[in-house]
């Protein structure tokens, strides 16, 4: 039940990804969440995401911003670090914003990555979608209330997906045989 939660990877940052590797393995475009995804929370683009964006665009990627947020602030991120699109108030974990993402890239699911720090609205949509989801860290720590509610659910979550991951992990390096 929990696992519709799961992302299908976790990264300690939306900076420490082999985006090279992905587009090798057929990868097209790319997703992301902004706050607390790629700078902290309402902060502008900054030199890093800038060059992060260039790079994608470098190794062939189209890439989107969807957010949440209202448009002032999406809109001018995306300006911001040039190549990458935008889609405001996507009402995440809704499917429909990462539909018309893909649309707007000429992606499909299986071509489409998804980068979030948000188990309950970024990967929990990004799986409404089909769509493969890394969950990054967090980048800053001090968050809103209501967020700071969501994140202890969030380590709930986390607590099983990785006891699952690492039952996985066990699994893998000794396998059991003759069963089933
Ligand atoms: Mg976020």
């Amino acid at each position: 039940m929990l696992e519709r939660f799961y992302p299908d990877e976790t990264a300690d940052s939306s900076y420490e990804i082999d985006y090279e590797g992905y587009y090798e393995a057929g990868y097209r475009g790319v997703i992301y969440d902004v706050d607390n995804t790629l700078v902290p929370h309402g902060a502008p683009a900054d030199e890093r995401a800038k060059a992060l964006f260039a790079r994608l665009h470098e190794i062939g990627f189209s890439a989107l911003i969807l957010s949440n947020n209202k448009e002032p602030r999406v809109k001018s991120f995306a300006q911001d670090v040039r190549y990458a699109d935008y889609i405001f108030k996507a009402n995440k974990p809704s499917a429909k914003g990462y539909r018309e993402a893909m649309r707007r890239m000429g992606t499909a699911p299986e071509t489409t990555l998804f980068i979030g720090d948000q188990l309950f609205t970024d990967v929990w949509g990004a799986k409404n979608a089909g769509i493969r989801s890394i969950l990054v860290k967090p980048i800053h720590p001090k968050e809103e209330i209501q967020i700071i509610f969501k994140r202890q659910l969030e380590k709930i979550v986390l607590y099983f997906y990785r006891r699952k991951r690492a039952k996985e992990v066990c699994h893998g390096e000794k396998p059991e045989r003759g069963k089933g």
